[in-house]
C-alpha cells in the first residue's frame, strides 16, 4: 500500500488506519523522524503542531508496542506522552485512537478540569499508552493509581511551552521516576538555551532534526492587514462574518480574555453563532465550544493565545486576529490553525494605529510585509471623514495624532463630544 516511503515499514494494522484517515504520503517531519524512531534512537524534534508531529512519534510508538507484546500491567503504562495543554493532550488521544483503531492498544488521556473518575477507569482497564497533561499525571501518582517504572517510551511535547507555562519542577519530577532505559522524544517549536538544557537532561545520543517551523503556514496562507479604529473592530468583524458567509469556520483571536467574551456575546446578538475558549472556561465549557466548533454548530470560535497552539481543527476557512499578539512568534501560531496539512487558507489582522509597531514587529519575524486590504466601510480615515456628516470624531487620525493636537494645517483643534458621541454644534460660530 504504502511502497517506497516510511509508512511502508509499519504493521498492517497501522497501515489500514492510516489509509482510511487518508494519509497517502507521509509528511516531512514523518518521513525524517519515523526510520531513527523504528530503530529506537532518541530524538530532537524542532517542529510545531500542524506538520504532522503526532503521527511521527506515534507511529514508531505503535509499531514498537505491537512488535513486543507484554502482558498488560495495569497502572503501569508502556508508553507516555506529555502535553502542556488539555487541548492538545485530547487531540493527540483522538489521532492515537485513530492510528491504532485497528490495534489492541488501549489508551487513557489524563487531563485536569474535569472529574478523574472516567480516567481512572481507563488506567485500570490496563491503558498502554498515557497521553497526560503534567499536573493531573502527578496527582494520579501521588494517589498511587499509576506508576512510571514501566514507561518505554516517552515523548515531551510542546517542550518551549511547558517551560513558558512553568511545568519545569513539574516535568523534572515526572522524568525522575522513568526508568533509566528508554527511548525518549522531546519536540518544541522553538531552541532557547533554557529548552536545550533541558532536551540535554531528557535524551541520551538523539538524532536532531527540524521543521522549519513558519514556512508551512505561512507560505501557504494569504494573509492580510485591515485598517481599523480599535472601537471600530468588532463592527467591522460582524460586516466580514456577514459578506463571507462561505466561511464557515473562524476562528478569531482576541487578546484578552474578557474581549473574547465580548465579542461572543456581540457576535450571538447578531445571530453569528460564536463560544469563547480561554483559561477562564471551564474544562466541559472548552470541550464543548471545541466539538461544537468541529462540527459546525459553532462557526466562530473566539479564542486567546491560550488556544493558538495544538488546536487541530479541519478546514478553518480564516483566522482573524481581532489584535495582534504581543509575542510575534504567536502570530504564526495563531494564522497556522488555518492552512493545515495541505489546504491553503486566509489570515486576516485588524491594525490600530496604536498597532503599527506591532505589525512592524511580526513583519520582521516573517520577513514579509503584509499586505494591507483596506476594501471596508470602517477605515480609521472613513471615521475622520465621517467628521462632515456630524459621526463621531476619530480619537486619532492616520498619522496617529491624538485628538486635540495639531491637525494637518497646524491649527489647534478640541472638538466637544457629548455623550451619545455626537459633536456638539459650535455655537461660537453663531456669536
Ligand atoms: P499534527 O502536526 O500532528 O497536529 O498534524 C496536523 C494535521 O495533519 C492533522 O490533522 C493530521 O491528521 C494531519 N496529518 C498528519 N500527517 C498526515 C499525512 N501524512 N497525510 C495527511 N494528513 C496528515
Amino acid at each position: 500500500m504504502f511502497e517506497g516511503n516510511v509508512f511502508g515499514d509499519l504493521d498492517g494494522r497501522l497501515c489500514e488506519a492510516l489509509s482510511e484517515s487518508g494519509y497517502l504520503k507521509p509528511t516531512p517531519i514523518q518521513e525524517k523522524a519515523i526510520p531513527h524512531l523504528l530503530g529506537g534512537r532518541d530524538m530532537i524534534g524542532i517542529a510545531q503542531t500542524g506538520t504532522g508531529k503526532t503521527a511521527a512519534f506515534m507511529l514508531p510508538i505503535l509499531q514498537h508496542l505491537l512488535k513486543i507484546r507484554k502482558p498488560r500491567r495495569v497502572g503501569h503504562p508502556r508508553a507516555l506522552i506529555l502535553s502542556p495543554t488539555r487541548e492538545l493532550a485530547v487531540q493527540t488521544a483522538e489521532n492515537t485512537r485513530r492510528y491504532a483503531v485497528h490495534a489492541n492498544l488501549p489508551l487513557a488521556c489524563l487531563i485536569g478540569g474535569v472529574s478523574q473518575y472516567g480516567q481512572v477507569k481507563d488506567v485500570k482497564k490496563g491503558a498502554e499508552i498515557v497521553i497526560a497533561c503534567p499536573g493531573r499525571l502527578i496527582d494520579l501518582m501521588t494517589q498511587g493509581i499509576i506508576f512510571l517504572d514501566q514507561v518505554e517510551c516517552f515523548v515531551l511535547d510542546e517542550a518551549d511551552r511547558m517551560l513558558d507555562m512553568g511545568f519545569l519542577p513539574d516535568i523534572k519530577r515526572i522524568i525522575s521516576k522513568l526508568p533509566c532505559v528508554r527511548q525518549s522524544m522531546f519536540f518544541s517549536a522553538t531552541m532557547s538555551p533554557e529548552v536545550s538544557r533541558l532536551a540535554g537532561e531528557m535524551v541520551k545520543d538523539p538524532v536532531k532534526i527540524e521543521i522549519s517551523p513558519d514556512k508551512p503556514a505561512v507560505e501557504k496562507i494569504n494573509q492580510s492587514v485591515m485598517s481599523v479604529a480599535k472601537s471600530s473592530k468588532d463592527s467591522l468583524l460582524i460586516h466580514l462574518l456577514g459578506t463571507h458567509p462561505e466561511w464557515t469556520k473562524v476562528i478569531v483571536f482576541a487578546k484578552m480574555r474578557h474581549g473574547a467574551d465580548r465579542v461572543v456575546r456581540k457576535l450571538n446578538r447578531e445571530r453569528i453563532s460564536s463560544a469563547a475558549i480561554h483559561s477562564d472556561k471551564t474544562q466541559n465549557q472548552r470541550t464543548k465550544a471545541l466539538e461544537g466548533f468541529k462540527k459546525g454548530d459553532v462557526r466562530v470560535l473566539v479564542a486567546t493565545d491560550i488556544a493558538s497552539r495544538g488546536i487541530d481543527v479541519k478546514e478553518v476557512s480564516c483566522v482573524i486576529n481581532l489584535d495582534l499578539p504581543l509575542e510575534t512568534e504567536s502570530y504564526v501560531h495563531r494564522i497556522g490553525r488555518t492552512a493545515r496539512a495541505g489546504e491553503s487558507g486566509v489570515a486576516i489582522s485588524f491594525v490600530s494605529p496604536e498597532e503599527r509597531g506591532l505589525l512592524k514587529a511580526v513583519e520582521r519575524f516573517i520577513k514579509k510585509t503584509i499586505r494591507f486590504d483596506n476594501d471596508h466601510p470602517f477605515l480609521p480615515e472613513a471615521s475622520a471623514a465621517g467628521q462632515a456628516d456630524g459621526l463621531p470624531q476619530a480619537p486619532w487620525n492616520e498619522r496617529g495624532n491624538a485628538q486635540g493636537k495639531k491637525n494637518r494645517d497646524g491649527k489647534k483643534r478640541r472638538r466637544k463630544v457629548n455623550f451619545a458621541g455626537r459633536r456638539q454644534p459650535d455655537f461660537r460660530q453663531k456669536g
